[in-house]
């Protein structure tokens, strides 16, 4: 299985992609965390890509590119990959089918996560991290029983600066301007299927098995 997962911030590609990552064992690739991962531990891609991040803008394509380029070829890739939040311009799509041509490979199907604006915002502005553990809190639909403690590992529970609401505007903008063009690039190579990502994460993932294929109704 070797899928993209494309959408605005907050449609829910991440939390699909843990679910199908446990359930069919293929590595689960996001960019945001890799990077996010960069800048924590300081190295010199964390400290360049920072900036960029916490503005909302996207990381230049050649430093995501190199990135990806690495990640590719580790072992957990062999039986599949979910890319969650790569490729987000066109040059980074042409990028990878560069990559996935050298090595003999190519992609299932793209599935494009639908979902409105002021939903994402609502979505987004209201997530709380934990900074510790990376478990994940909404201060209206699941708050952590202490206000700003993790639930899970007492760690501090943070909003992303990222997720601050005028950031998730330029997020959004970002969205329609850099990465909406590769719906069309996807679509005319026949890869391309829609989800409603307005629903629950459980109806997301049995629409994209049903036309994966690979749903099992008969337990
Ligand atoms: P995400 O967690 O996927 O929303 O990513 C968080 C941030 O990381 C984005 O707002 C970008 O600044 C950066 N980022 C993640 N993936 C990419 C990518 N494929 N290209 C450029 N920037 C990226």
């Amino acid at each position: 299985m070797r899928l993209v997962l494309i959408g605005p911030p907050g449609a829910g590609k991440g939390t699909l992609a843990v679910r199908m990552k446990e359930k069919y064992g293929v590595a689960h690739i996001s960019t945001g965390d890799m990077l996010r991962d960069n800048v924590k531990r300081d190295t010199e891609l964390g400290k360049e890509a920072k900036r960029y991040m916490e503005a909302g803008k996207l990381v230049p394509d050649d430093v995501i590119i190199r990135m990806m380029a690495q990640r590719l070829k580790e072992p957990d890739c062999n039986e599949g990959f979910l890319l969650d939040g790569f490729p987000r311009t066109v040059p980074q799509a042409e990028a990878l089918d560069d990559l996935l041509d050298v090595m003999g490979l190519t992609l299932d199907a793209v599935i494009l996560f639908s979902i409105g604006d002021e939903e994402v915002v609502t979505r987004l502005s209201g997530r709380r991290v934990c900074k510790e553990c990376g478990a994940i809190y909404h201060i209206s639909f699941h708050p952590p029983l202490r206000e700003g403690t993790c639930d899970l590992c007492g760690g501090e529970v943070v909003q992303r600066e990222d997720d601050k609401e005028q950031v998730v505007r330029n997020r959004l903008e970002v969205y329609r301007q850099q990465t909406a063009p590769l719906v069309e690039f996807y679509r005319a190579k026949g890869l391309l299927f829609e989800v409603d990502a307005s629903r629950s994460s459980e109806e997301v993932l049995a629409s994209i098995e049903t036309r994966l294929g690979v749903r099992d109704d008969h337990p």
